[in-house]
């Protein structure tokens, strides 16, 4: 039953009267390969500037209705020691494609976020082999980029400035320079088959990701996708609730954009295949500015808080915090 097929993928994914059966399968061996701990992530968003364009996201490069910021190596640092003070494992320094960090500036922040006992997953987007190769000897443990759809011509009309081959180049390199990888896709983008969402998830199996974010596309009035209806709650849940049936011990967070559509989104996720959740980290006075999408949760909060808000969610299912840095079982 953990091998489904190409075909048998499809039928699960189309057919919503197994959905129970398939939630509590994937609950099952959430808890059988990587236990009732859940990893959490402190995510600092430094910088909002990107030089890329993808069609479903605020911060894309031709939307000049965002204010752009990008925060100093300085107070990067300070955000991440508050990480570690509130007892976060892995800091995830997440951005947009903004070539002022080149990789000098970015191995000296690793190098130093490195020094406070944590692991460090990058979020940056598409470079080259010798910059992820000089992160990867600085010190960073992980890389997240989502494949976002492992159809070609979605992808090519949703990336214009961007190429599929170059994406997969990247995910190569990076699984070859040792990085645990992770990836990922949005489901419900306009145009997206059924049937290319069960290509994605074999697509993370075949290339052996360490971590899969699955996340619902969320429309973004300021992008050219602003009159395309938003993804579906369950659909992306039944995603990743095969992604872990088929993956078995991989780390799958439970998205923010998950709980964008649902008010109880992580907690059904984490009950769903999830194992790990990423809370904001970074001061409030930013956090509007990152606006990927409208009404990302938690964008009012102090970094304290939603630590505490979300251990609470964890602890009233059951599960716990891991103080593990909590790399691939
Ligand atoms: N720039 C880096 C990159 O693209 O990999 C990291 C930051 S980017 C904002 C992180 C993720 O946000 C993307 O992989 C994409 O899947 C997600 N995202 C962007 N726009 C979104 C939207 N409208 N709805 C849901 N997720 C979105
Ligand atoms: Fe830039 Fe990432 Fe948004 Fe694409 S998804 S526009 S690369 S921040």
């Amino acid at each position: 039953m953990n091998e489904f097929s190409r075909k048998e993928i499809i039928d699960i994914l189309k057919d919503d009267s197994q959905n129970e059966w398939l939630f509590s399968q994937a609950n099952d061996l959430r808890k059988k390969y990587v236990g009732d701990e859940v990893h959490l992530r402190g995510l600092i968003e430094f910088s909002n500037i990107c030089k890329s364009n993808c069609k479903y996201c605020g911060l894309r490069c031709e939307n000049k209705k965002v204010e752009r910021y990008r925060l100093s190596k300085e107070k990067i640092i300070f955000l991440a020691q508050n990480a570690v003070e509130l007892g976060y494992k892995t800091i995830v320094l997440q951005s947009g494609e903004d070539t002022y960090f080149t990789k000098y500036i970015l191995c000296e922040i690793i190098n130093e976020i490195k020094n406070l006992d944590v692991a460090l997953t990058l979020s940056i987007g598409e470079r080259s082999f010798e910059d992820y190769k000089a992160f990867r000897e600085a010190g960073a443990d992980r890389y997240l980029i989502r494949i976002e759809t492992t159809d070609k011509n979605l992808y090519t009309q949703m990336h214009p400035y961007m190429d599929f081959d170059n994406r997969i180049r990247c995910l190569k390199d990076l699984k070859n320079l040792g990085y645990e990888v992770g990836t990922g896709c949005l489901v419900g983008l306009p145009g997206q088959t059924i049937e290319s969402l069960a290509d994605d998830i074999l697509f993370f199996k075949e290339i052996d990701a360490d971590m899969i974010g699955i996340g619902p596309f969320i429309s973004h009035p300021d992008t050219p996708l602003k009159d395309s209806e938003n993804g579906n709650f369950t659909l992306a849940l039944k995603v990743m609730a095969l992604t872990r049936i088929l993956l078995k011990n991989v780390n799958i967070p439970a998205t923010t954009a998950m709980e964008t559509l649902n008010p109880n989104g992580r907690i059904i996720a984490l009950q769903s295949g999830a194992n790990v959740v990423m809370p904001n980290v970074t001061e409030q006075e930013y956090r509007p500015k990152y606006e990927i999408y409208p009404d990302k949760v938690c964008m009012n909060e102090a970094p304290s808080h939603c630590r505490k808000c979300i251990e609470a969610k964890i602890k009233s299912i059951g599960r716990y915090v891991s103080e593990a840095y909590g790399f691939r079982y």
